[in-house]
């Protein structure tokens, strides 16, 4: 296994040395004056990269625990929600409201399609509304980024509160919460939030604060008002992960200072420069080839070659890890994620490993003019 190694997966991302640094600080106690002033100023920073006035609320838990929190707060057992669903994690929000005893509608696409939020209106319409509907935005199992203001529209027209799953997407691509009506946003800290895995949050607006004092489901860690009654006294309500807190104030800060717009038009050119690679290579794109594909890009792999047997030789031969494909996809596709902590470099140096590897399996590639492409696609 090569000493050097490059983390290329949609999540865990690489983390910036400024992150780990704070992280290795000696521990201090979560109930003490220093560490509520980096608490305080954590929780703040998330309300502005969510774009929202309303409260982020913040668990120890990776992203899956947040969005538990969303349904055991929203959905009373038995009741219809309607959940969008178009690859992996759409799917396990179906199966996670299921396990809370919720009647989930499915409005299910094949994997790699984009969710329409007319489809959604027509859905709603033919099952006489729902109070919950789920949403993903960034499908990191296909690379399909959906557009989020169109379904928070349509759900709030119907009366239903909208939760949407920013787990890969948060701090990558446009999600204006307060501005575009949504009412619960989901994301985790290992992903463009450029923080090792460990914190879960769920942004509430105050619409679904109300929603979900109506709804009679057991719950107690999870229980939004406990920790929303702790926030605002700067505190957390059982012991928060102090170090990880710590460090994902610095990597808010972070980006924050890039700031929000030039962070995401970094994204974007970031997802160009990778498809703009991954063709010039001769290789054709699983992810649709659009800019807001900018979370991760899906490639199919070649005639013959198992994705597999690709990302065994990127990883143990030359120190970069991939993503495989999930499901279905299993051996079919590979995934490049560039979320967080990503610039050209890493793009190109993700491509020149990916050719090397493929022409060892015997693929049938365009060598050379990767590197080219991706620069200037990043450039243009
Ligand atoms: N939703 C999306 C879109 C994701 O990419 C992930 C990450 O794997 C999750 C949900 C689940 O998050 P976690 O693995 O942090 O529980």
């Amino acid at each position: 296994m090569p000493a050097k190694r490059y983390l290329m997966t949609p999540g865990p991302t690489p983390v910036p040395p400024q992150v780990l640094a704070a992280m290795a600080e000696p521990m201090i106690h979560h109930r003490a004056a220093d560490f509520r002033k980096h608490y305080g100023e954590c929780l703040a920073r998330l309300k502005q990269v969510t774009c929202t006035e309303s409260d982020v609320l913040l668990f120890t838990a990776s992203g899956t625990g947040a969005f538990e929190s969303a349904v055991v707060n929203l959905c009373a057992p038995g009741e219809r929600v309607v959940a969008v669903t178009a690859g992996s994690f759409g799917d396990r929000w179906v199966k996670l409201a299921q396990a809370f005893g919720a009647d989930v509608v499915q409005l299910k696409y094949a994997w790699g399609e984009t969710p329409q939020a007319a489809d959604l209106e027509a859905k709603l319409k033919e099952i006489g509304g729902a109070p919950v509907a789920f949403v993903v935005q960034s499908e990191t199992s296909t690379g399909v980024v959906s557009d989020i203001e169109a379904f928070a529209k349509v759900a709030q027209a119907a009366g239903t509160t909208l939760v949407v799953d920013a787990v890969s997407s948060l701090a990558a691509v446009p999600l204006e919460m307060d501005a575009w009506g949504v009412d619960v946003v989901i994301s985790g800290s290992q992903k463009a939030l450029m923080t090792p895995p460990g914190l879960g949050l769920a942004a509430v607006s105050q619409r679904a604060f109300e929603h979900a004092s109506r709804v009679k489901q057991p719950r107690f860690y999870w229980d939004w008002e406990k920790t929303r009654a702790a926030q605002a006294k700067v505190d957390a309500p059982f012991t928060p992960a102090v170090s990880l807190v710590i460090g994902m104030n610095v990597a808010l800060g972070m980006i924050l200072e890039e700031g929000l717009e030039t962070a995401f038009d970094r994204h974007v050119r970031l997802g160009r420069a990778t498809r703009a690679g991954i063709k010039a290579m001769g290789l054709t794109l699983f992810s649709p080839d659009e800019d807001r594909s900018a979370v991760v890009t899906a490639v199919n792999s070649p005639a013959g070659i198992d994705s597999g047997d690709l990302n065994k030789i990127l990883k143990d031969k030359y120190g970069v890890t991939i993503a495989g494909g999930q499901g279905d996809l299993k051996g079919k596709i590979f995934r490049i994620g560039h979320i967080g902590w990503f610039d050209l470099f890493d793009i190109t140096t993700t491509l020149t490993a990916i050719e090397i590897a493929l022409a060892e399996l015997g693929a049938d590639i365009v060598r050379g003019t990767a590197v080219n492409a991706a620069v200037a696609a990043f450039q243009a």
